[in-house]
């Protein structure tokens, strides 16, 4: 058992939080004053510490630049009106952090390590955690092969980080997305279900090509056939037929959502009809030509909720029901944010306070 009581802290002299401009904040490129570290050597995670948040030495040989052994997660803390702080469903993450490192063939992280690290460190730097509605501290834990060697097998040694990032209120404009045919994003077998670096590398290349033709992000199918409906751009994609919220099954080309699960959880609260089985591309693209789509959308912790405006497919545009009718993406949206920050009740205890 890792004492948990025994990080290491090692505290900044002067906070930088005075210098942040939170009504100017860009994704991803604030960082708050500390950081959790964790060693992974002779079998064991070990030397558990929180320093300054700053640049880390690695060796050229570093096994994780050449082999790709990264995997990462992505969460968000929010505060309440009381100024209390609010993780949503932490232990999702780590149970799938574990999830992914056990597919890279990387060690598992015991919860203390995980849940001890993240809570330590939020409590730390807590004045990071903007107060304004909407905005949130994005944290993000990651994990790779930490070896100076260039033999390929899985590394010895492995990082694990923690560091977190003020994020503002983030409201995903209503998306155009297009049908990918060519490019796939993950492969039975593969390594799609796992938060792993290299899925994401391989997604770029087919974003930016749509990005060009004025496309938001892609609209992944199956590697096989290109016939089903896989996610959309890095977040899962669900649709609203006839009543009946649809999302495809979480196999092993699938990620399995965080908030996917939760918007399939209070859509089956509220008495809705749920299928999770696959979706072909022909189903809804007939529904959305005898108007029986009512609503598509991405879900994911970035967003939570964005909307689907128009669907490219075979070179034509088609442009779904206006977002003020969509009833069920609206409602969930509005649920799920007023339950991260305290607003509204939380029944299925989803929200962890530090
Ligand atoms: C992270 C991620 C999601 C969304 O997961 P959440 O836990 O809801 O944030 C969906 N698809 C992919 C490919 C992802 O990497």
């Amino acid at each position: 058992m890792i004492d948990v009581l025994n990080i290491q802290t090692s505290q900044v002299k002067t906070s930088k939080v005075s210098q942040c401009d939170f009504d100017n904040l860009v994704f991803g490129k604030t960082f708050s004053d500390h950081m959790f570290v964790a060693t992974y050597a002779n079998n064991t995670w070990q030397d558990l510490k929180i320093v300054p948040y700053g640049d880390i030495t690695i060796s050229p040989a570093l096994s994780a630049l050449h082999y790709g052994q990264a995997i990462f997660e992505g969460l968000k803390a929010y505060k309440n009106e009381k100024g209390e702080v609010l993780v949503f469903r932490p232990m999702e993450n780590w149970k799938r952090m574990n999830k992914s490192a056990e597919r890279l063939c990387m060690p598992t992280l015991p919860e203390e390590v995980f849940m001890g690290g993240l809570t330590q460190l939020l409590a730390l730097d807590k004045n990071w955690i903007p107060a304004k509605p909407g905005y949130s501290l994005y944290i993000r834990p990651y994990m790779f092969a930490a070896d100076e060697y260039i033999g390929v097998r899985p590394s010895n040694t492995y990082t694990f980080i923690i560091f977190t990032s003020p994020v503002g209120a983030y409201y995903s404009a209503p998306v155009k997305v297009r049908v990918e045919t060519h490019y796939t994003r993950a492969a039975a077998g593969g390594m799609g279900f796992a938060k792993a670096a290299g899925n994401y590398a391989s997604s770029m290349l087919p974003a930016q090509l749509a990005h060009k033709d004025g496309y938001d992000q892609l609209l992944w199918t199956d590697a096989k056939e290109h016939a089903y409906f896989e996610e959309s751009g890095t977040m899962n994609v669900m649709f609203v037929i006839n009543d009946t919220l649809i999302t495809p099954p979480a196999a092993d080309t699938i990620l399995k959502g965080i908030t996917r699960d939760s918007v399939l959880r209070l859509a089956r609260d509220w008495g809705m009809k749920v299928e999770e089985r696959p979706v072909a591309v022909k189903e809804v693209m007939d529904a959305v030509n005898n108007g029986t789509l009512q609503e598509a959308f991405g879900a994911g912790t970035a967003a939570t909720i964005a909307h689907i405006a128009v669907i490219g497919y075979e070179g034509k545009d088609y442009t779904l029901p206006a977002v003020t009718e969509r009833k069920f993406s609206n409602k969930v949206l509005k649920t799920l944010d007023d339950i991260k920050v305290g607003k509204a009740a939380d029944p299925h205890n989803w929200i962890y306070k530090v």
